[in-house]
This record gives C-alpha cells, sequence and structure tokens, in this order.
C-alpha cells in the first residue's frame, strides 16, 4: 500500500490501554481479585467500538489484537468508529448473577473516565449478553446521568436495537448471497457446514435454512453432527432448547466437533473460536468457500494454504461485520431518542453489506488479490487517509 514506515507504525501501535484492578465481594463473604483490561486502538474515523469479553483467557495481547480487529472491520463497512476491545479474565460461570453484576458495575467504576457515546463504546462478546450491557449502562450513568449510547447490545425492552440478535448471522448470510451469485452457485441446495451453535452459528443455520441451503454438519464445544441428506433444523433447535447442546440430537451421525471443520459441503461457517483452522486443517477443508463467522479462526499459514487450493476465504472484517453495523445502529438510535423498526434495521444492513462487499471486491478483480487483502486495502486506506485528514 506503500503507506510508509512511520504511518505503518502509527497505525500498529493502540491509542490507548488501561489494566484494571476489579475486586469484589463474593456472596460467601470472601474477597475476590480480578483483572479487567480496555485496549482503545484507533480514533481517527470517530468514537471507539468493540466487545467486551468475560473470559479466563482475557489479557493485554489478546484485547490489542481483537481491538485493531474493530478498527479495520468498522472502516470496511464504513462506520463512523474507531475500534477497542477489552474485557475481565474471569470464568463467569462460577460466579453467581449478584456476583456478575457486581463485577461488571465495578469494572465501570474503574473504566468510566475513558469510555463513553463519544469516546469508546462497548458491546456484547464471549460470556456477556444483554444483561451485563444494561448493568454497563445504569452504572455509567450513575456518573453521567442517563446515557444509553454508552454500550450496544443492550435489551430491546431498555434501548436496545430490534434485530441485534441476529445481525451477524444476517449479515453473513448477504455476503454469502453475493458470493454464491460470483461463483455461479445458487443458495437453494447449498450445502452448508457451521462450526458453533451459539449466537452466530445457530442464527446462521436457522437463516441459511431458511433461505433454502441444506444444513449438513454443526457442532458446539460439546460435539458435533453430521448428516448429508441434510440436519431437520426446526427439530436440531428443539432439541437445543431442551438440553443445551446440539450433542445427543438422533437426526444425524455423531462426530467430533472439529469434524465439522473438514465436512464435505460447499461453504463452511467457522462460529465458535479463534485459531481453529491451521495448516493442517486447512489442508484438509473440503468446503469450496469459508465464511468467517467467528474473529479470527484461520491462521496466516492457513490463509496461505487456500489462497494455492483456489478455496474462497470471505474474511471476518468483512463476513462478521452485521453484527458492529446493527450495534451503531441501535448507537444512532439511542442519540436521536427513536426506535427504528425490524424490516427498517434489515434493509439498512442489507445496504451496508452490500457495499462493502462491492468495494471490497473491486479491488480485489482490480489488484489481483483474495478478499482478506482487499478488506484490509480498503480499511487501512480509509483509516490512514482520516489520520493525515486530521493532522497528527
Ligand atoms: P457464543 O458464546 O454465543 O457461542 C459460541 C459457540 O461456540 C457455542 O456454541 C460454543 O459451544 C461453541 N464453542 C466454544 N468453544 C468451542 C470450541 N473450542 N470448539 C467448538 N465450539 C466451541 O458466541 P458468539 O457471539 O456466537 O460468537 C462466536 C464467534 O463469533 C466469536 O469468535 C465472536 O468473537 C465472533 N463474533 C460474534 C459476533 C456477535 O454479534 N455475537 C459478531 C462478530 C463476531
Amino acid at each position: 500500500m506503500d503507506v510508509g514506515e512511520r504511518i505503518e507504525r502509527l497505525l500498529i501501535t493502540p491509542l490507548r490501554e488501561l489494566k484494571v484492578q476489579v475486586s469484589i465481594e463474593l456472596d460467601n463473604g470472601e474477597i475476590r481479585t480480578f483483572t479487567g483490561y480496555r485496549c482503545q486502538h484507533d480514533n481517527s474515523r470517530g468514537p471507539m467500538k468493540g466487545g467486551l469479553r468475560y473470559h479466563p483467557q482475557v489479557d493485554a495481547e489478546e484485547s490489542q489484537g481483537l481491538a485493531s480487529l474493530m478498527t479495520w472491520k468498522t472502516a470496511v463497512v464504513n462506520l463512523p468508529y474507531g475500534g477497542a476491545k477489552g474485557g475481565i479474565a474471569v470464568d463467569p460461570s462460577t460466579l453467581s448473577h449478584k456476583e456478575l453484576e457486581r463485577l461488571t458495575r465495578k469494572f465501570v467504576d474503574q473504566i468510566h473516565e475513558v469510555i463513553g457515546p463519544t469516546r469508546d463504546i462497548p458491546g456484547p462478546d464471549m460470556n456477556t449478553n444483554p444483561q451485563v450491557m444494561a448493568w454497563l449502562m445504569d452504572q455509567y450513568s450513575k456518573y453521567n446521568g442517563h446515557s444509553p449510547a454508552v454500550v450496544t447490545g443492550k435489551p430491546v425492552e431498555l434501548y436496545g436495537s430490534r434485530g441485534r440478535e441476529s445481525a451477524t448471522a444476517r449479515g453473513l448470510l448477504a455476503i454469502a448471497r453475493q458470493i454464491l451469485r460470483d461463483v455461479g452457485l445458487p443458495l437453494q441446495g447449498t450445502r452448508l457446514a457451521v462450526h458453533g451453535f451459539g449466537n452466530v452459528g445457530s442464527h446462521v443455520a436457522r437463516l441459511f435454512h431458511e433461505a433454502g441451503a441444506v444444513l449438513v454438519g454443526v457442532s458446539d464445544v460439546h460435539g458435533g453432527l453430521l448428516n448429508e441428506a441434510g440436519l431437520d433444523v426446526p427439530a436440531l433447535f428443539e432439541h437445543v432448547r431442551r438440553h443445551g447442546s446440539v450433542k445427543g440430537f438422533g437426526g444425524g451421525r455423531a462426530c467430533a466437533t472439529e469434524d465439522i471443520l473438514v465436512a464435505d459441503c460447499d461453504v463452511l461457517v467457522p462460529a465458535a473460536i479463534g485459531g481453529v483452522i491451521d495448516q493442517h486443517v486447512a489442508k484438509e477443508v473440503r468446503a469450496r468457500i469459508v465464511l468467517e463467522g467467528a474473529n479470527a479462526p484461520c491462521t496466516p499459514e492457513a490463509d496461505e494454504l487456500f489462497e494455492q487450493r483456489g478455496v474462497l476465504v470471505v474474511p471476518d472484517i468483512l463476513a462478521n461485520a452485521g453484527g458492529v453495523t446493527v450495534s451503531y445502529f441501535e448507537w444512532v438510535q439511542n442519540l436521536q431518542h427513536v426506535s427504528w423498526d425490524e424490516e427498517r434495521v434489515h434493509q439498512e444492513l442489507e445496504r451496508v453489506m452490500a457495499e462493502a462487499y462491492e468495494k471490497v471486491g473491486q479491488i480485489s478483480r482490480s489488484r489481483k488479490l483474495p478478499l482478506r487483502t482487499s478488506a484490509y486495502v480498503l480499511a487501512i486506506g480509509r483509516v490512514g487517509k482520516a489520520t493525515v485528514l486530521r493532522g497528527i
């Protein structure tokens, strides 16, 4: 891209990193101390935006990596945002509801000076949900007055946006429609495999099924299922609702979680954790298209192999940007004190995703680059330009 070494250094260096102590009293009276992080990567295009993760592996490095991914993602879909990320190193399944609330409020006490509707707007990520976002909004509002726009992913009853829950999957479907059209495959009858069955994966399975695709494999952390003839998706949802996992569903052959990554299919959607497709897995992948629902599911080595093998990879910063896009719509609604109906959310989302795909596709065709590199060219170009225009 020829941006020069100095701009390169500027773009990879986070603007601000915060590491805080989060101490709470447990229900049994004991004191427990956790560490919280917030990395704010870049704000040249607007206030910074990024999720809040509650997971034992959260640390400064992970927050840095994911914060920069948010800078590029918001730039690819042209939202007026920069990137941030953070969380608390904790296994929330070990805490009670009340302890989780105290933990969230204490974290806000520690970071409230650096977040805000015009500074940094957190949202949900792994193991955080609309309830956690509601506590965050409430605690921040104690310092600053009523501030729904400080956080997104809130419950619909408390300033959340309609359509947020399925937004990432809906964005993935919008991109899939375009890419399948470009490679000449009809969505009707396309064989789909989904790794991960949480917010992203389950809605992908449902929406693609409703659009005529055939779900031939699915897995979650407990195990996987295969059925070449297609899984009965409504019955699968009923099973998950009752048992909390896809495991044990009778309508398919049981397999290991990872087997889904190498299932015989047309489109593979990794929608669980990062780094699951390395060069060893990539060698075995049988899909023609890998649509990245998760953040960073493919390692750089896997990416290279896919390039050599002619497997089309639609990168996370384009493919899964539907979530942050509807988060942006939530922020806009909060700032204007209005509420959009679901139809409007879906239409605006389709428009944003189609525009981003078109731009990335143009770069890919004209410069003969893979989609990931093309998305980075678009994003880094936009962020670099804003940085220079504002002045260092
Ligand atoms: P989630 O917690 O709702 O679901 C995660 C799913 O992955 C669960 O089904 C879980 O069983 C499964 N899983 C966890 N560990 C696994 C493992 N080791 N192997 C196989 N499966 C495993 O999370 P989510 O919100 O659906 O997010 C999934 C991914 O998508 C994450 O990488 C997240 O950063 C990314 N993402 C989410 C959104 C969003 O709007 N939720 C937006 C963009 C990107």
